[in-house]
């Protein structure tokens, strides 16, 4: 199996959810080995932003990168579309402190990256092998992950809130389409007080029913409803697949979380990320995903 970049440069405009203003996001091809890497293109100092567990400055609401003075917030949509659609390499530059929030899921992503198209790369590709259970918890939060052939992910997630209340997402193979067909869509969602709260506080300014599920005491107050009954538990699988993406590579094991969140997704894979040195090996051909394979493989437009 070979590492993988976008077989052209892609851009999408969209507007940043705590900021509220409109922000530039291009995908460039990489070099093998090289990752993913953020680049702030808005003037100042460029540093680029490498997606690593140690970049990680905040996981508060949303997962924020930083290095030096740089800052790339709300990465995880993103970084969830590149780890579904197996993506090694690639540039993000983006004109702003955020990732535009597009509809609050990672599908505008999706659609820009299946219309760059894919290219292989002649470098191998690793993968993260899970070689024993590994427990990670905060109260009645847990995390447990064990050895299986591929990415599988048990969520289950239990709100107060009536509409919410216990969802559970069983076993869910992340190849196979699974990521596109059952993750990819499911939005963002917030409560009408906390919203209003974060709005007071200067917060969430570009926050609205175009890109999150917001709740109020009676229910859903977006028009078109959901789009998946269970859709909240969805998408806190697909913070979960952004937060492993920064692994730098696809990840074999079945993750248990019971009332997961950005700040216990990362404490998981800093302990993941530890093991790399003794857990990494080379991907075989049998770890290749369907949903790969149904790419159009293209050459890069430079070469
Ligand atoms: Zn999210």
């Amino acid at each position: 199996m070979f590492q993988r970049t976008i077989a052209e440069k892609v851009s999408c405009t969209g507007i940043g959810l705590h900021s509220g203003a409109p922000v530039q996001l291009t995908l460039e091809p990489a070099r093998a080995n090289s990752g993913i890497v953020f680049e702030r293109t808005d003037g100042g100092v460029p540093i680029d932003v490498p997606a690593r567990p140690e970049s990680v400055s905040a996981t508060l609401n949303a997962t924020t990168l930083g290095l030096g003075s740089a800052r790339v917030g709300t990465v995880e949509h993103l970084l969830a579309a590149l780890y579904g659609l197996g993506i090694d390499n690639v540039r993000v530059q983006v004109q702003g402190p955020e990732i535009p929030v597009m509809d609050g899921s990672a599908a505008s992503f999706v659609y820009l990256i299946r219309q760059a198209g894919v290219y292989e790369q002649d470098a191998p590709r690793r993968v993260l092998r899970v070689a024993e259970p590994i427990e990670v918890h905060d109260g009645p939060k847990r995390i447990r992950v064990e050895p299986a052939r591929s990415l599988r992910v048990t969520y289950r997630v239990d709100f107060s809130h009536p509409t919410i209340g216990r969802q559970s997402v069983e076993g869910l193979e992340l190849g196979d389409g699974g990521f596109e067909n059952e993750l990819c869509r499911a939005r963002t969602f917030g409560f009408l007080h906390e919203v209003e709260a974060l709005w007071r506080a200067g917060l969430a300014r570009g926050g609205s029913l175009e890109n999150t599920i917001v709740l109020d005491e009676d229910g859903v107050m977006n028009p078109e409803g959901l789009r998946w009954n269970d859709e909240f538990v969805r998408h806190k699988i697909l913070d979960l697949v952004g937060d492993l993406a920064l692994l730098g590579m696809p990840v074999e094991g079945h993750l248990i979380v019971e009332r997961g969140g950005h700040a216990l997704h990362q404490r998981m894979v800093s302990e993941l990320a530890r093991r790399i040195p003794a857990w990494s090996q080379p991907a075989t051909v049998a770890d290749a995903r369907p949903a790969r394979a149904a790419f159009p493989i293209r050459m890069p437009a430079t070469a």
